[in-house]
């Protein structure tokens, strides 16, 4: 065989740090995807979290190319009046007073872990620097958000992991407070773990989280990077719970598609934060900033969240009801708004293939769990198809399965 003399898929270039399916996109619209192979697949992946307006939205090409004509970037040395009103937008809509605007989740959260140290240093209590966070946690994978997310198989290999989190059972309270001490700065909790597996404590569990950052003078951080921008059926998944943080991280879902990341925080817990305290080349850049404004002129538009809860609603039963009729390939639905977990029987990463053959795409998450994230516009239509290709994946991994179970 000759070998073609441009890039091919057989000498790979791409650092292979992904197990990429054998798949490629040419093309998208709203909930569907175009492949390079000519077929057409349902998008529940939504590039995890991300595309939450579909594919190709018109008002976000519209937003955006009129941006490209004007200007793409500018340093955050001068003012941006585009950038002020995505704040104040984000302000008016959430707890928080000020923004920080960076260009990924990992990018915010460090944003995070830094604020809630300084906010403490700046109050004199310079030892205040270790953060406490859960079993399960996602929050990036930089130095820092890796020590943050803890997880042995994410560190691996890199190193003293940088120090100050202690990791506690999620919903253990007691385990908290223990945890808690003269050195702590704050508490660190996604509302609703995504790569964990769609898993959160009771709501009860973060009304004591807020009491005792109250009680003790510490911060309560949410890492809303996945559940923010509407996921879980609200703009963001605190309002859910009916309990507010200081300091909250977004991203995912912000740009609708186009790279950027927020830091939100009080004005006290930004407290101290002056000119040199933090920074980005990027952070805020036009492109982005006029992305995530048009992303939010849809969100805000009266009715947009009826619909994604309705849809969350219709989802979860039909759900269930392949669940109860295939109990030996599915054993659970789980999840908030459009952010749900199925707890497989069978290996996770066996339903997410048999799925794709279908033509529908899902992602893993931890606890053998297989998200299904689709673009909060997603139609009934939509959801019908759906299910109706879970009901076909589930039927053929059911073959083999009671094949092998009769010993045949
Ligand atoms: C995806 C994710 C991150 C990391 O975001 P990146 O943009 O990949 O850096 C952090 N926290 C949560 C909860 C996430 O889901």
């Amino acid at each position: 065989m000759t070998r073609s003399a441009g890039p091919s898929i057989e000498q790979p270039h791409l650092l292979p740090v992904f197990a990429r399916a054998d798949l490629a996109f040419e093309r998208g619209e709203g909930v569907w995807l175009t492949g390079t192979d000519g077929e057409r697949y349902l998008d529940f992946t939504s590039g995890v979290a991300v595309n939450a307006l579909g594919h190709c939205h018109p008002h976000l090409i519209a937003a955006l190319q009129e941006q490209a004509t004007k200007l793409w970037h500018m340093s955050n040395l001068f003012k941006s009046p585009d950038g002020e009103r995505l704040a104040a937008r984000l302000c008016e809509q959430s707890f928080a007073d000020f923004v920080f605007f960076c260009n990924s989740g990992a990018e915010a959260m460090e944003c995070a872990l830094k604020m809630t140290r300084h906010y403490h240093f700046s109050k004199g209590k310079p030892e205040r620097t270790r953060i406490v966070t859960f079993e399960g946690a996602f929050h990036g994978r930089t130095l820092g958000t890796l020590a943050a997310t803890g997880a042995a198989k994410y560190l691996e290999g890199y190193g003293a992991p940088l120090e100050g989190f202690d990791q506690v059972p999620l919903g253990d309270l007691e385990a908290v407070k223990k945890a808690v001490g003269p050195n702590t700065a704050g508490i660190l909790i996604e509302p609703l773990q995504g790569e964990g597996g769609v898993r959160a404590p009771p709501h009860a569990f973060f009304r004591a989280l807020r009491e005792l950052c109250d009680e003790s003078d510490i911060l309560l951080v949410f890492d809303e990077v996945q559940t923010g921008m509407g996921r879980t059926g609200e703009l963001f998944a605190y309002k859910r719970l009916g309990v507010t943080p200081d300091i909250m991280s977004l991203a995912k879902a912000l740009g609708g598609g186009f790279p950027i990341g927020a830091c939100l925080a009080t004005a006290e817990a930004a407290e101290g934060m002056a000119p040199g305290s933090h920074g980005s080349t990027f952070g805020g850049n036009p492109l982005a900033v006029a992305a995530a404004n048009a992303v939010l002129d849809v969100m805000l538009k009266p009715g947009f969240f009826d619909h994604a809860q309705k849809m969350s609603l219709l989802l979860k039963q039909k759900l269930a009801s392949v669940v109860d009729r295939h109990p030996q390939v599915l054993s659970e639905v789980r999840g908030e708004g459009l952010l749900i977990g199925l707890k497989a029987v069978v290996p996770s990463g066996d339903l997410v293939n048999a799925l794709r053959d279908q033509k529908l795409l899902t992602v893993g998450a931890g606890e053998n769990v297989v998200r299904f994230l689709p673009p909060l516009i997603v139609s009934e239509a939509e959801i019908e198809e759906s299910v109706q290709r879970l009901e076909r994946a589930c039927v053929a991994l059911s073959g083999p399965q009671l094949k092998r179970a009769a010993g045949q």
